[in-house]
């Protein structure tokens, strides 16, 4: 069986990893899984059942009736089922932002979608962008890299976003809403979001999308050059 090529994209909230993910896969022709979604959806769930959530007991106790499935429509983009609902638009609030914050910290949550990950990189070659995918899901991907942002820069990004899809917040909240992901994503005991040892750092605070775009491809191109 052909061996697939697989690219892990890590780093916290707000770096842009799944929009430069995205574009990397298109120019690559390969398909991008966005782990975010998975952890949203279970958020989601959780949240609509009034969960503590994080309580790894109670939520533990939800997961075998929910059941995750990721779609890819004709234009490529990656849909999210819950229980054959797709609450691909509902998973973007920022309250489910948090709820899936929550909920990814509780080892029976991580445990419960590592193998819906692992399969898609056995089935495709894939850009799978999250927190732990070169350290955890992936640690044996042929290229990792870890990409960043100061939480300034991350904020003025996602508030821009926001406001352009007509969300009107304040600034100073974007800002403390990521610099709370961040504490809880690398705090947590279980897979904690920190580089891979062997992951090419990316900085992006200084650079545009298409000098992103063209940064990260780049290191792709080389990495499965050197690969081969
Ligand atoms: O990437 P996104 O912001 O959509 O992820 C939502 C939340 O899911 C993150 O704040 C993080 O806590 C969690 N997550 C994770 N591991 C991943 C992807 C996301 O813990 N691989």
């Amino acid at each position: 069986m052909k061996k697939h090529i697989a690219i892990a994209i890590d780093g916290p909230s707000g770096a842009g990893k799944s929009t430069l993910a995205r574009m990397a896969a298109k120019k690559l022709g390969f398909i991008y899984v966005d782990t975010g979604a998975l952890y949203r959806t279970v958020g989601l769930y959780a949240l609509r059942q009034g969960a503590d959530l994080k309580d790894a007991g109670a939520i533990g106790a939800l997961l075998p009736d929910i059941r995750v499935e990721m779609r890819y429509d004709s234009a490529g983009t990656q849909r999210m089922l819950l229980n054959g609902e797709d609450v691909s638009e509902l998973i973007r609030t920022p309250e489910v932002s948090m709820a899936a914050s929550n909920v990814s910290a509780l080892p029976p949550v991580r445990a419960f979608l590592l193998d819906t990950q692992r399969r898609m990189a056995e089935q495709h070659d894939v850009i799978m962008d999250g927190r732990d995918i070169g350290t955890v899901v992936l640690p044996e991907a042929q290229v990792k890299i870890f990409l960043t942002a100061s939480a300034k820069e991350r904020a003025i990004r996602r508030w821009r976003e926001l406001r352009e899809k007509g969300i009107d917040t304040d600034l100073e909240a974007v800002l403390r809403d990521i610099e709370q992901r961040d504490r809880n994503d690398s705090s947590r005991d279980i897979a904690p979001l920190r580089p891979a040892d062997d992951a090419v750092m990316c900085d992006t605070t200084e650079l545009d999308l298409d000098a992103s775009l063209e940064l990260i491809v780049d290191i792709v191109k080389q990495r499965i050059a050197d690969g081969r």
